[in-house]
């Protein structure tokens, strides 16, 4: 269900979610203005009036790299992990959520600038170790972590693994246990809250299959269960309400009930549970329309709500984990493609094909997620013209941006971006029609170097083992 309004008029009369202004039912003013909400901080358009990112222009970066490609703002994503890092400062801890986009560079940024990682598979926890991270720093995440995952985690040291049912605290504390070890875990819950945003990527209502209910008692059975067993350290409970979230009540919710378990866990035990973690799921601006909030202000309110609970509560405040992905690498990046066809269809709109689509952003198809979309290898006066970009896949579906404008010259061999696909785009990049993934090429101070190659056919190929 998309929440927006579609530029002929809307089409649901839904409520606006907080942080969305209004819906644009119009052109911007000037189809040449880059919004520095969603692009990234070095973007600017030059003279010429072509884009550049970190001093370069996206025509050299096309010539030099290819398109389709992501391409990353480096002293953007330190800027964001740093801004995360200083908002919560010393007593509590950021942890950025792998899945966003993950690679050994990026592994590199937050290790510099102080942040811990999620990972929530064996590829991610490989990736992140290979990089150098200490596996004290990283927290292992999953819904059916194998054996195998479980071992290695336990083994490499990794600071906390994130439980998520019941048949896992047997399973950790076992593997635990054989390998000698006494493994520092989380307790993760779903506390009933349903943060505002697209069904499928709401993760804390009880219906789904992340997390242990606290309704019924489940939360706290678990909790008495891991407090028995010698293999595990109970360190903390942990609750992620959702995605793109911009309003902060849920979280407020979610703190309340948490904080709620830990005085029962006191209150039976007599144990005071050291470490709350609140999750990720914090909002960017996809569009102009979306207003999120900066990391001081999310800082600042979540530790008020622990704060407040915990006195009510007569608890002593427990250190405060975050775990941003999205607020993070999303903004920092964009998808780089060249136009291939444009086809006005009478009445209705002009699609704009390019040379990359649901294999490199599948959000749009899978989340009627929305983007905005810009001509960047030149300015231009054009009278705006309604598009929406497309792929190149067999798919009608393959939608890139469903509804935006662009300027009326359009035409082949323009170079169009597509900002804010720095998370959830390469990390789910498919092969579909056998496309070649796209790379991820990072830019800094006029340097561009490319982090995560672009797929070749003898990549394709060498799966293909005849
Ligand atoms: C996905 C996920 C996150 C990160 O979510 P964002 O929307 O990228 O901030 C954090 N924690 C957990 C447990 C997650 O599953």
């Amino acid at each position: 269900m998309s929440r927006s309004a579609h530029p002929a008029g809307p089409r649901h009369a839904d409520v606006l979610p907080e942080g969305r202004s209004a819906a644009s039912t119009a052109p911007a003013d000037d189809l040449n203005a880059l919004d520095p909400k969603v692009w990234a901080h070095t973007v600017a358009r030059d003279a010429d009036g072509v884009v550049t990112v970190g001093g370069l222009p996206v025509t050299e970066l096309a010539e030099e790299y290819g398109t389709p490609a992501y391409v990353l703002d480096e002293a953007d994503f330190r800027d964001r992990a740093r801004a995360w890092r200083t908002a919560f400062g010393a007593d509590a801890d950021v942890f950025y959520a792998g899945k966003a986009f993950l690679s050994r560079a990026v592994v590199r940024w937050l290790d510099e600038e102080g942040l811990n990682l999620d990972v929530c598979s064996g590829g991610e926890l490989a990736t992140a170790l290979a990089a150098g991270m200490s596996a004290e720093r990283i927290a292992f995440h999953g819904n059916n972590k194998s054996p195998e995952e479980i071992e290695r985690a336990v083994r490499a040291g990794v600071g906390r693994i994130v439980l998520d049912s019941f048949q896992e605290i047997v399973r950790v504390a076992h593997i635990a246990q054989t390998l000698g070890k006494r493994q520092r875990v989380q307790i993760r819950i779903t506390v009933g809250v349903e943060a505002h945003t697209h069904e499928f990527i709401a993760t804390a209502h009880e219906d789904q299959k992340f997390g242990i209910p606290l309704a019924g008692g489940q939360a706290a059975e678990a909790v008495r269960r891991a407090l028995q067993l010698d293999g595990l350290e109970v360190i903390g409970i942990h609750s992620h309400i959702g995605s793109q979230i911009f309003d902060m009540s849920g979280f407020e919710v979610a703190a309340h009930r948490v904080v709620g378990l830990l005085k029962d866990i006191r209150d039976e035990h007599g144990v005071e549970l050291p470490e709350i973690d609140l999750g990720g799921g914090l909002g960017i601006a996809y569009t102009s329309d979306d207003d999120p909030r900066e990391p001081h202000e999310i800082a600042k309110a979540l530790t008020e709500i622990v704060t407040r609970e915990c006195e009510a509560a007569r608890l002593a405040t427990p250190r405060i984990s975050v775990e941003p992905g999205r607020a993070i690498v999303g903004p920092t990046a964009f998808t780089l493609y060249e136009v291939g066809t444009v086809k006005p269809l009478d009445g209705l709109r002009t699609y704009v094909s390019v040379d990359g689509g649901m294999s490199d952003n599948i959000r749009t198809a899978l989340y009627d997620a929305e983007y905005s979309v810009a001509l960047v290898s030149r300015a231009s006066d054009a009278e705006p013209m309604l598009v929406r970009v497309v792929g190149k896949h067999c798919e009608s579906g393959d939608i890139v941006v469903k509804d935006a404008f662009l300027p009326g010259d359009l035409a082949p061999g323009d170079l169009i971006a597509v900002p804010a696909t720095g998370a959830y785009c390469r990390s789910m990049a498919s092969n579909y029609n056998h496309a070649l993934r796209p790379p991820v090429v990072s830019v800094r101070d006029g340097e561009a170097r490319v982090i995560v190659r672009r797929e070749t056919e003898e990549d394709l190929l060498r799966l293909d083992v005849g």
